[in-house]
């Protein structure tokens, strides 16, 4: 059976690209889970174990300047836009690192197996820290083993990674490996030791949409985008969606009935993304129902579209973000079930390093 961890930076002010390209996917393999373990339960006869455990990257966060309160303020939301969009507490395990301290109490046990020389290698220190190598904080060079932490504590079998990631995802498989090595006791037959650890498996994740600003076609989507008018936000209303949807920039052309008619049309092609992964259907069949037809039927369209999609996500986000104790319940509850996963896994690291422990 397969376990997938992932996690993500808890970040607020939510839009439209955060949905479409990080959160749905989650979504998406939290019913895929459901559905193998249905699947094998008919065949199988006992209860699958399929399982996926999402957590909030919160102490991640910590090895980039931040601001406390903004830093609180991103993982209630995050949260909150999570279980608004589909993460359902109660079929996956949702909670954030802060509160499940096995984390950062196994990323001490793998900093003694993790060399220098691997976290040296890895390239996004080098692009994170730029030119200021010795100013950056400690955290910023070794949270991949906090990230190797993550995964090996809960033996996942599975990781979705996207490109920038892959390296890290293979140092947590050469940790795990020279810890298994080192302090696995009795050796396999293929003479790599005891397993401690799980070796994850890298999944990669189903190409998301790139969704782009509605005033410029080649920026990205992006909460620092000055323009409140350049993005959909999961707190926008209905009647602030079509306001911003109608206003969105275009060109004066109607739209072809191929693909490549929208060459050169950034504008245009990022509409048609959106109606595309808004109704599940890809932009081609998008053209094939609105070709020949101009902007002033197509906007109203797709308006309506995001309204309808999104009214259940953004309602269901208000209402969390006012419902402080039932958020702080879901996180608990969440974090409650990944110590208990956690702690086998735990304690015999400990064990096996030879650490006293009587609990
Ligand atoms: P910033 O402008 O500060 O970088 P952002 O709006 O780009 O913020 P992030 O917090 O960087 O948002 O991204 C969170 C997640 O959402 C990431 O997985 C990122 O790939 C995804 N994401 C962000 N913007 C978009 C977008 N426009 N289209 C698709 N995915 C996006
Ligand atoms: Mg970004």
């Amino acid at each position: 059976s397969r376990r997938i961890v992932s996690g993500i930076q808890p970040t607020g002010n939510l839009h439209l690209g955060n949905y479409l390209g990080a959160i749905r996917n989650w979504v998406r393999m939290q019913d895929e889970m459901a559905e193998a373990n249905r699947i094998e339960a008919v065949e199988g006869g006992s209860a699958a174990q399929n399982q996926c455990l999402f957590f909030l990257a919160d102490l991640h966060a910590l090895s980039l300047p931040h601001d406390p309160a903004e830093l609180r303020r991103g993982t209630l939301e995050m949260a909150a836009a999570l279980v608004a969009c589909g993460i359902d507490p109660a079929r996956s395990i949702l909670f954030n690192q802060a509160q499940v301290p096995a984390h950062a109490e196994l990323q001490w046990l793998l900093s003694g197996t993790a060399r220098m020389g691997w976290l040296n290698r890895m390239t996004q220190f080098k692009d994170k820290a730029g030119k200021h190598r010795e100013g950056a904080s400690i955290a910023l060079f070794t949270y991949p083993v906090l990230q190797a932490a993550d995964v090996l504590l809960y033996q996942a079998t599975h990781v979705p990674v996207g490109e920038d990631q892959k390296q890290h995802l293979e140092l947590a498989r050469d940790i795990a490996q020279k810890f298994n090595n080192d302090f696995g006791g009795a050796s396999d037959d293929d003479g790599k030791g005891g397993t401690i650890f799980t070796f994850p498996e890298p999944i990669i994740p189903p190409q998301a949409a790139r969704i782009m600003s509605l005033r410029d076609g080649t920026a990205k989507m992006s909460k620092s985008d000055p323009s409140e008018m350049s993005r959909i936000n999961l707190n926008d209303d209905a009647d602030m969606i079509m306001k911003k949807v109608k206003k969105a920039k275009t060109d004066a052309e109607p739209l072809p009935s191929e693909l490549d008619g929208l060459d050169g049309r950034a504008e245009a092609l990022n509409l048609v993304t959106i109606y595309a992964a808004m109704t599940n259907t890809m932009p081609a069949d998008v053209l094939a129902e609105f070709a020949g037809r101009g902007f002033g039927q197509f906007k109203p369209a797709l308006g309506e579209v995001l309204v309808e999609t999104l009214a259940p996500i953004t309602g269901r986000f208000a209402a969390l973000l006012k419902d402080r104790e039932e958020l702080d319940a879901i996180l608990a509850r969440g974090a409650a079930h990944a110590r208990e996963l956690a702690r086998p896994t735990l304690s015999s690291a400990y064990e096996a390093l030879g650490l006293v422990r009587v609990v």
